[in-house]
């Protein structure tokens, strides 16, 4: 057991016990319904953890004010905001779940439709079975007629219905398509962001392991970049970030994902590849954003040339995205230490390998 004895553990839990029966004794007195969230309330009050919110209960509570839905709401709005879902994503949500509701309505009146009509052909064949007079056959035979021919326009147009709202979801299916790839793009750039990188590279290594592959990790940051910005001001910087985020695009193929990881830094997720051959990727990365001749578009003023350092890592084992990321870093680091314009990797552990 550390420092904090077992007596001031059970002290601590008879008292955390009492804050509840108090909580829960308050919110029945005063006839407030027993949810996590209003008891996430009461409990702070009565612990009085949270001195705002004591104030502004212990109002409510000394005027007798009676607690009703929207003031616990606004209680729990201002002092336990949840993160709200993007407006549009609710929005979305909320209209493919109407459209199928709506289909739904729509086959299940088809189904009494359906029933309806069997009922009526039973009917007429309970006729039959009486032997009619050619008169009333022919009744027999109208009746049958305007019942599936009833049915028939019936069919048709739920038909279309059906097809309108199979075509408003599958229109909703690709706005969220777009929402969703939207949120995983760097909108100066084009290439994928962080969030992308983030659940990428923790997707690739569940990938690796189960298949037993090496992945490999490079970090790549653009050098004397602030300098670069002082000079030709921020908006060519950014015409450089796209430059870079190309050059990127153009060496990486197939499996392998380009990010933008922060401000002027990116990141390769190499798939299958072990350190050796991250590395040579890395360098051709490098060449590539080298030979590109840097020109002014607005006035066609020849800018020079850019560079960047970058650090590779491979994924050992048992190894999480943390580390790697950190160890990638540490190769970047080395790069600048030596002089920029340059691949470092690390092989293990934290320290960068002499040569890349
Ligand atoms: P080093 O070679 O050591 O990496 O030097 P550096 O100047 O590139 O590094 P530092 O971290 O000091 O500066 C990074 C600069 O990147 C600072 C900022 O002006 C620039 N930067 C970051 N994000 C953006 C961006 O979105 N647009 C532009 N134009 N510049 C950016
Ligand atoms: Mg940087
Ligand atoms: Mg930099």
């Amino acid at each position: 057991m550390g420092p904090e004895g077992l007596g001031t553990i059970v002290n601590r839990y008879e008292h955390t016990q009492a804050l509840a029966k108090t909580a829960v004794g308050l919110m029945a007195e005063r006839s407030v319904a027993p949810t996590p969230e209003n008891y996430e309330l009461f409990f702070s009050y009565v612990s009085g953890q949270n001195p705002a919110l004591s104030k502004v209960m212990g109002d409510l509570i000394a005027n007798r004010k009676p607690f009703t839905s929207p003031v616990l709401e606004d209680l729990r709005n201002r002092f336990f905001p949840r993160p709200k879902l993007d407006d549009e994503m609710v929005s979305l949500g909320n209209n493919v779940s109407e459209t199928l509701n709506s289909m739904l309505t729509k086959l299940e009146r088809a189904g009494r439709d359906t029933e309806d009509y069997g009922r009526k052909l039973s009917a007429v064949s309970g006729e039959l079975g009486s032997e009619p007079s050619a008169g009333g056959l022919r009744k027999i035979v109208e009746g049958l007629r305007t019942a599936t021919s009833a049915m028939e326009a019936r069919t048709h147009a739920l038909e279309s219905e059906l097809q309108k709202s199979s075509h408003e979801v599958g229109e909703l299916r690709r706005k969220l398509e777009d929402v969703r790839k939207e949120s995983l793009t760097d909108p100066l750039t084009g290439i994928a962001n962080r969030k992308a990188f983030d659940l990428d590279l923790r997707k690739a290594i569940v990938q690796a392991r189960e298949h037993n592959e090496a992945l490999s990790l490079l970090i790549c940051d653009i050098d004397r970049f602030k300098q670069f910005n002082d000079t030709f001001g921020h908006q060519t910087g950014d015409q450089v970030l796209r430059l870079v985020a190309n050059c990127l695009s153009e060496s990486v193929k197939g499996r392998d994902t380009a990010a933008r990881y922060g401000g002027e830094e990116f990141a390769v997720i190499v798939r299958g590849a072990p350190l050796r051959a991250a590395s040579l990727l890395a360098d051709q990365i490098r060449q590539v954003v080298q030979a590109k001749k840097l020109v002014k578009k607005s006035t066609g003023d020849v800018l020079g040339t850019i560079t960047i350092s970058i650090g590779a890592a491979q994924l050992l084992a048992g190894e999480d995205e943390t580390s790697l990321i950190h160890r990638a870093d540490a190769g970047l680091y080395a790069a600048k230490a030596a002089g920029r314009n340059c691949v470092r990797s690390v092989s293990s552990s934290h320290t960068p390998d002499v040569a890349a």
